[in-house]
């Protein structure tokens, strides 16, 4: 019979235990002192099960001893974090934070706000975890930050494709980190913001929009102020898209991660009230391989259908008829972004339409065998302009496509029949192997 591995580390303060766990979950418990992974604290002798895979660091201000139960690929304390950095900056977020309050208690109409920073950097340099430490540490102080992620690939508020915000009113688990149930999520469709930057610029300022509106209704979101994370891509067009990003959300703070270059040239580039500040990549951030994202990507939309693990969901599978009439169809599938049609085609004079963000109707194919789908809300009932405006409903997948009998298969978190008639199309597949 196969013993079971437990391990003890002792971590003296400002140390952090960085673990890597293989293929087989792993147990941790707090046996002694404080501790906080990823700026969420640990219940003392509370023992939290970390999915086989999962990567991360459990840090410690005062000391802390910690049981590991299970095999890991790799654990080690490590002394040289950047974390007090961290710490700082949310102790001046803060001071940010307490001023917006001080002043809307003494004038409600008062325009100031909380602090809204932005993090930028290339791949793997720890711009996600960032984030979610100063959330949780504005969550800790009971404040109420708005959470935006604009990283297409690895986005850590709904699915691949998308960008979104969420508003945080609870600590983030220890495993599945921030509560996303109530996040307002754009469909961008595609893996990298380089298929259609015109696209991903728009739909940035449409969710900037969102994001003020909320922090115009409620104090508390404005007063906790908002969180970016930004994508890795920082060369060439990758950086317009973070200029315009810091612009279209009124950033007042931009923390680059590790790239000294991309510092100096938001630097340039920015307003000057715009305080920018170069910060150390932690040496626990893991370099991921592209199959690595590929199936990191797979897992985040197997969760959306799935659930996870201790509270798995049960999605529905049905068939819906396109045989039908044009407006008897039940559902109608449309993209954003167009064919260019050459000038030669245009009436003299007429200027060419903005083919990037045009928003057309799509006829189904084969094409959409394993598509996965965002929904539009119930309420949206004709394909035009105005659904570039319109956060998704939910996600569906077309899990495959009969051309001679004309009917879909469909995966949905909801039962037949589907909420909306509208969805957008996305070039991001899932292939349902739950259901062969
Ligand atoms: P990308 O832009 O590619 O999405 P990123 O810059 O946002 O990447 P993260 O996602 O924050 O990077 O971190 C990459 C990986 O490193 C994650 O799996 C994260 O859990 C892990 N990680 C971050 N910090 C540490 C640490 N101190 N010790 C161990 N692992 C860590």
């Amino acid at each position: 019979m196969a013993t079971t591995v437990v391990n003890e580390y002792r971590l003296n303060e400002d140390n952090e235990l960085r673990l890597e766990v293989s293929n087989e979950d792993v147990v941790i418990e707090l046996l002694n002192g404080t501790a906080e992974l990823f700026g969420t604290q640990l219940i003392l002798h509370k023992r939290y099960t970390l999915p086989a895979g999962f990567r991360g660091a459990i840090f410690t201000y005062q000391g802390a001893v910690i049981e590991v139960i299970g095999k890991t690929d790799s654990a080690y304390i490590a002394q040289q974090t950047p974390m007090i950095i961290y710490l700082n900056t949310h102790v001046a977020l803060e001071a940010l934070r307490e001023n917006a309050e001080m002043q809307l208690k003494q004038d409600p109409n008062s325009t100031v706000r909380g602090p809204r920073i932005m993090v930028a950097g290339p791949t793997d340099v720890g711009k996600s975890t960032l984030c979610r430490i100063l959330c949780s540490y504005a969550i800790r102080q009971s404040r109420t930050p708005i959470f935006v992620d604009l990283d297409i690939g690895q986005s850590s508020i709904s699915i691949p494709g998308t960008i979104g915000a969420l508003y945080i009113e609870k600590p983030a688990d220890i495993v599945d980190g921030f509560d996303k149930n109530s996040a307002c999520v754009f469909s961008f469709g595609h893996l990298s913001p380089a298929v259609n930057l015109l696209l991903y610029k728009t739909l940035i300022t449409e969710l900037a929009k969102v994001v003020k509106k909320k922090c115009k209704q409620q104090i508390a979101a404005n007063v906790g102020g908002v969180v970016i994370n930004t994508c890795g891509w920082v060369k060439g067009e990758g950086y317009d898209c973070i200029v315009h990003a810091a612009e279209a959300f009124e950033v007042d703070v931009v923390i680059v991660l590790d790239h000294e270059r991309l510092f100096v040239e938001l630097q340039h580039d920015l307003p000057s009230f715009v305080k920018i500040l170069h910060q150390p990549k932690s040496g626990g951030v893991e370099s991921r391989s592209r199959e690595f994202r590929a199936l990191s990507r797979r897992n985040v939309i197997h969760r959306y259908f799935y659930g996870p693990r201790n509270n798995p969901y049960f999605p529905h599978t049905f068939e819906i008829s396109f045989d039908k009439p044009i407006d008897e169809q039940e559902l109608i599938v449309a993209k954003f972004g167009a064919e260019q049609l050459p000038e030669s085609c245009l009436p003299y004079g007429m200027e060419p339409e903005e083919h990037r963000t045009k928003v057309v109707r799509i006829s189904i194919s084969n094409e959409l065998k394993n598509c996965v789908l965002a929904l539009m809300p119930p309420s949206v009932n004709k394909v035009d302009q105005t659904l570039l405006e319109k956060p998704v409903h939910g996600f569906i997948v077309i899990t495959n496509v009969d051309m001679e009998q004309k009917i879909l298969s469909i995966l949905s978190p909801q039962p037949y029949p589907l909420p909306s008639k509208i969805a957008l199309f996305s070039e991001v597949t899932f292939i349902d192997d739950e259901n062969v």
